[in-house]
């Protein structure tokens, strides 16, 4: 293994690391967008596009901001 191998997998490990800190990938349950309701999900995602990612998010934000 050379120096590229264990820098690569030190990358993997933070990202990982990082992925695994985050909530729990969010799934749909029926493969609508859990945000809009109303478009088919990109794979491996709960969400229609990034535009409702971000709207999902920001509100969850908003409701925690408003709870604290
Ligand atoms: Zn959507």
């Amino acid at each position: 293994m050379d120096e590229a191998d264990l820098a690569q997998e030190k990358e993997v490990a933070l990202i990982n690391a990082a992925l695994s800190a985050r909530q729990p990938r969010l799934k749909s349950p029926n493969g609508l967008c859990v945000w809009c309701l109303d478009e088919k999900v990109v794979a491996d995602t709960a969400f229609c596009s990034v535009e409702c990612d971000e709207d999902y998010h920001k509100h969850q934000r908003e409701m925690q901001q408003r709870l604290g």
